[in-house]
C-alpha cells in the first residue's frame, strides 16, 4: 500500500479533456458483457497463414535485433514499389518512407515533426480521434470544419461532402497543416481526383502541409477507386502519406503501418520518430516485406469486404435501423432515431452502451469523432467480421 505520507504531486494534465478513447472503451464493455464486438475496427477472422510462415522463418532466421531507424531496407523498397505501381509516384526508400508501429503513431509523430506551438492544424469533422489530442501536445490549434451530410427528400443521409466553403474559410497564413482522411472513418467517404484539385487550388503558394490518412486505401466499393495524395504530384510535394499494415493484412495488434513524405519531411520526421519509438519491431518487417511482393493479398481486399459490406448491409434492412452510404473502410453506419422504440431519444454515446449491454452487439457513437459531441442519431458497426459473426449480431438487431 502506498502511504498518505508520500503523496504523488499534482500536475497539471497534458490533455486535460481526454479520457480513455471510446474504442478501447466500448472493447472493455463489450467484454464485460459478452457483447458481439461491432465496435472497435479489427478483424475477429485470422490473418493469412502465409505471413505468419514468413514472419516466423525471419525470427528463426534470426532477425531479433534492431533493425535501422527507419525500418528494413526491402520493406522500404517494397513499398516504394507498390506505391509507385497503384499511385504513380517515386518515392525514394532511403529517404521518404519510414516504418512506424502503426497508423496512429505515424500520425502522431507527423504531427509532433511539423506541428509548433501557435500553429493551427485544420480537421474535418466527424474525425480519428487521435488528430486532436496529438495537435494538442504539439501546442497547436485545431481548427475543425465539418462534413456535409446530403439528405434525400426524406431526410436520409445519402452521401457526405466536403466543406470547400468552410475549408477555403479556415485555412489562412497560420496553417501549419491539413489532415484529410480518406477512406473517411467512420463515414466511408472517399476523396475524388477533384477533391484533391480543389485542395491543390486551396494551398498552392502557401506553406501549409497536408497529412493524409489512407488506412483504409484499400478498401473502396462498387468500381470506385482510391485517390491517394501520392497520385496528385503537387499535393504529393506537401504531403504525409499515412498508412497501416494492420488494416490492409488483418494484423491490427501488429501496429505496425508506415508513413511516406517528401524527403525535407521526411528528414524531420525521422527526428521524433526516432526518439518516439526509436524503431519497430525487426521479424515482422521481414515477413510483411516478403508478404507485399504479392499484390493479390491488397488487390482482393475491396472484394472481399465488398462481399461482408452487401451480407451485412442486407441484414440490417430487416431491422428499424437506416443505412447511410457505406462506399469504403471497412464501416457501416447507420440512423437509429426511427426506432419505434425509447431508446430512439437517446445521445449516441447511451445508445451505444444500452445497445452493448442490453441487445448484445457493440458499436461506436459518432458523436466521439467531434470534439464537442454533434448528436445526429448515428453509430458505427464495424464489418470486418466472418460471416456467422455478422449473423449473429444481425439477429440481435432484428428484434430492435
Ligand atoms: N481505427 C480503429 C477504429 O476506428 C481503432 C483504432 C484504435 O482503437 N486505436 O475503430
Amino acid at each position: 500500500m502506498r502511504q498518505k505520507s508520500h503523496p504523488t504531486p499534482v500536475f497539471p494534465s497534458r490533455l486535460p479533456d481526454v479520457g480513455t478513447t471510446v474504442f478501447t472503451v466500448m472493447s472493455a464493455l463489450a467484454s464485460k458483457h459478452q457483447a458481439i464486438n461491432l465496435g472497435q475496427g479489427f478483424p475477429d477472422f485470422p490473418c493469412d497463414r502465409e505471413l505468419i510462415s514468413q514472419v516466423n522463418a525471419a525470427m528463426l532466421a534470426d532477425h531479433n535485433q534492431y533493425p535501422p531507424m527507419a525500418g528494413i531496407t526491402e520493406l522500404r523498397q517494397g513499398i516504394a514499389q507498390k506505391i509507385s505501381a497503384l499511385y504513380g509516384h517515386d518515392y525514394d526508400p532511403d529517404t521518404e518512407i519510414t516504418i512506424t508501429a502503426g497508423g496512429t503513431q505515424g500520425i502522431m509523430t507527423a504531427i509532433l515533426s511539423c506541428v509548433s506551438p501557435g500553429d493551427e492544424v485544420v480537421i474535418i469533422e466527424p474525425a480519428y480521434d487521435s488528430y486532436r489530442p496529438s495537435i494538442d501536445l504539439a501546442g497547436g490549434k485545431t481548427v475543425a470544419v465539418s462534413l456535409i451530410a446530403k439528405r434525400d427528400d426524406q431526410g436520409d443521409v445519402h452521401s457526405y461532402g466536403l466543406p470547400w466553403d468552410d475549408l477555403a474559410k479556415a485555412i489562412n497564413p497560420k496553417t501549419r497543416l491539413i489532415i484529410i482522411n480518406t477512406p473517411h472513418n467512420p463515414t466511408g467517404m472517399i476523396w475524388e481526383k477533384t477533391d484533391l484539385d480543389r485542395l491543390a487550388n486551396l494551398v498552392r503558394g502557401s506553406d501549409t502541409l497536408i497529412l493524409s490518412d489512407e488506412v483504409y486505401e484499400h478498401m473502396v466499393f462498387d468500381g470506385q477507386h482510391h485517390a491517394s495524395i501520392a497520385s496528385h504530384p503537387e499535393l504529393a510535394a506537401r504531403s504525409f502519406l499515412i498508412s497501416s499494415f494492420g488494416k490492409t493484412y488483418h494484423v491490427t495488434g501488429w501496429k505496425i503501418g508506415f508513413v511516406a513524405a517528401p524527403a525535407r519531411m521526411m528528414q524531420e520526421f525521422r527526428k521524433v520518430h526516432q526518439f518516439n519509438v526509436f524503431t519497430v519491431n525487426t521479424p515482422m518487417q521481414y515477413g510483411l516485406a516478403q508478404y507485399l511482393q504479392n499484390p493479390d493479398h491488397y488487390l482482393g481486399l475491396a472484394a472481399f469486404y465488398q462481399a461482408k459490406r452487401d451480407y451485412f448491409r442486407d441484414g440490417l434492412k430487416q431491422t428499424g435501423l437506416k443505412l447511410l452510404p457505406a462506399p469504403a473502410s471497412y464501416f457501416q453506419c447507420v440512423n437509429y432515431t426511427k426506432l419505434d422504440r425509447p431508446q430512439a431519444k437517446m445521445n449516441e454515446a447511451d445508445f451505444c452502451t444500452w445497445l452493448t449491454t442490453e441487445i448484445g452487439v457493440a458499436a461506436i457513437p459518432v458523436s466521439a469523432f467531434y470534439a464537442k459531441p454533434v448528436e445526429s442519431g448515428v453509430i458505427r458497426f464495424c464489418f470486418a467480421k466472418q460471416e456467422q459473426t455478422l449473423l449473429a449480431a444481425l439477429q440481435r438487431l432484428q428484434t430492435l
